[in-house]
Parts: C-alpha cells; sequence; structure tokens
C-alpha cells in the first residue's frame, strides 16, 4: 500500500533522510519509533509531500512517483489517498467540530453540502463526539479535539493514515481516550503508519516496528523482536531509557 525506495531529503545542506525504503502492506499498522530530530515526521511528511523528498521513489495504492518529476497530478493523488493526524490537530479554530470535518469534504473531494454533512456526523459518532457537534476547537478538551483530528482524516476515506505522534501534546490524562479511538481505527482494517512515543502502545497495535535514526532505518521488525530483542544495540539503550 505504501512503497518508498531510497527516499533522500536535503533541507538545504542538511541531509535529514538517508535512503529510506520501506514497504506497508494493505492493512498493516506500522509504527515508528526513534529519538527526536532522526527524521520521523519529514518522512511521514514526504509521503504525502507536506515537504518535497528531493529523490527515490513514493508509491501510494497504485501511484508510483519519482519524486523528482512529480506532476501536481502526481501530488495531488498522494495528497488525498493518505490521510494526516498531526500533533497539533490543526483544526480551523473558526469553524465547529462538524464545519471542521465537513469542510475537507466539500473542498478536497469536492462533495455536495448535505452528502458531506451526513458523512460527518457518521464518523463524529464513530469517535464519540456526537454530542459536540456545534461546538468550537476551544470549547473542547485537546482529547476531543485530537478525536476531531481523526475523524477528518477518517472522513477523506484514505487508503493510508498517517499519525505524527496524535498524542504528545495532550494532557497525560487525556491521552488513554485517543489511544482508544486509534485502535479503534486500526481494528477496522485502516493501513497506518504511526511515530509514536507511546511505547506500552505502540507494542499493543502494531504489527511492525521501525527504529529510526539520523535518517536512516536501523532495525525493523515485529513489535515481539523489537521490544523483547532488539538487535542493535541504539535500538536496546533508547527502549531502556524510555521504558
Ligand atoms: P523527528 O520528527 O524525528 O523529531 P524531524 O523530521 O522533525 O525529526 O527533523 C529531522 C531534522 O530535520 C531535524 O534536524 C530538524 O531540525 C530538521 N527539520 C525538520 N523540518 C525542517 C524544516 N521544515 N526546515 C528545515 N529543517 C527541518
Ligand atoms: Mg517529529
Amino acid at each position: 500500500m505504501i512503497k518508498l525506495e531510497n527516499i533522500h531529503k536535503y533541507y538545504d545542506s542538511q541531509h535529514v533522510l538517508k535512503g529510506i525504503n520501506l514497504t506497508v502492506n494493505r492493512g498493516e499498522v506500522v509504527s515508528i519509533l526513534g529519538p527526536s530530530g532522526s527524521g520521523k515526521s519529514t518522512l511521514l511528511r514526504c509521503i504525502n509531500f507536506l515537504e518535497q523528498p528531493t529523490s527515490g521513489i513514493v508509491e501510494v495504492s497504485d501511484k508510483r512517483v519519482n519524486v523528482e518529476s512529480a506532476s501536481k497530478t502526481d501530488i495531488f493523488s498522494l495528497r488525498t489517498s493518505t490521510g494526516m493526524v498531526f500533533q497539533q490537530y490543526n483544526l480551523f479554530k473558526n469553524l465547529t467540530v462538524l464545519q471542521n470535518v465537513i469542510i475537507g469534504l466539500t473542498s478536497v473531494k469536492q462533495m455536495n453540502k448535505d452528502e458531506a454533512k451526513k458523512i460527518s456526523i457518521d464518523i463524529l459518532e464513530r469517535v464519540g463526539l456526537n454530542n459536540r457537534l456545534s461546538h468550537y476547537p476551544a470549547q473542547l478538551s485537546g482529547g476531543q479535539q485530537q478525536r476531531v483530528g481523526i475523524a477528518r482524516a477518517l472522513a477523506l476515506n484514505p487508503e493510508v493514515l498517517l499519525f505524527d505522534e496524535p498524542t504528545s501534546s495532550l494532557d497525560p490524562e487525556l491521552v488513554d481516550e485517543v489511544l482508544t479511538t486509534i485502535k479503534g481505527v486500526a481494528n477496522e482494517g485502516n493501513t497506518m503508519l504511526i511515530v509514536t512515543h507511546e511505547l506500552n502502545f505502540a507494542r499493543e497495535i502494531s504489527d511492525r516496528v521501525i527504529f529510526m535514526e539520523d535518517g536512516t532505518i536501523i532495525e525493523e521488525g515485529t513489535a515481539e523482536q523489537i521490544f523483547n530483542n532488539p538487535s542493535v544495540e541504539r535500538t536496546k539503550k533508547f527502549l531502556s531509557k524510555v521504558i
């Protein structure tokens, strides 16, 4: 469902992704772990061209794009087949919960307002926010705001969901409700790539875990392998520090 081939990314002269190869199969849940600054966010953002990769090939669903010759149509296709959930929610503050979800459907998918409203209400119900439709983001807890962020991504019915530290901005007591929501989404068979520091969550939810350092994938395996028996010293150290 996702295939990255030899992806490199430079920010000016800084080499941030150094030849990433990664495959995520349909329905698979893959977590990305690694220290701050190792390039995890950049990697997610290169998949949907929120950042333009410098070289390599990005494939999502059946769309294969050589990043150096990507057309607007290619980029639009990658964007519409991926949904992203951000650390900072990125909600429109002047729109209600319902409008925040509807707007993705009417603007990106050009859906008519009535249909968009119906779908949005359904999805907001799935994330437990059907009693908050007319609230504004400022009237919600961080956990509720992030669940709106998840609903907005789900509404577009993307082939792939990308989560960039979805609980890192939350007060500790609000983390669980969001992790539970994400587990629910995973159990529906979605293909997901999740950057997280929640190790227990990663262990529970992931089919596969990837460990990144300094722009490269240094270890990859099942959750069992990585958590119980990491083979790379750096991974061992990271896991022992965080746990
Ligand atoms: P992580 O998500 O693992 O913490 P990032 O992908 O955010 O890592 O960052 C990797 C490196 O790229 C860091 O050194 C960071 O400072 C740099 N970086 C990230 N985004 C930008 C940007 N938009 N412009 C310039 N440098 C960036
Ligand atoms: Mg990051």
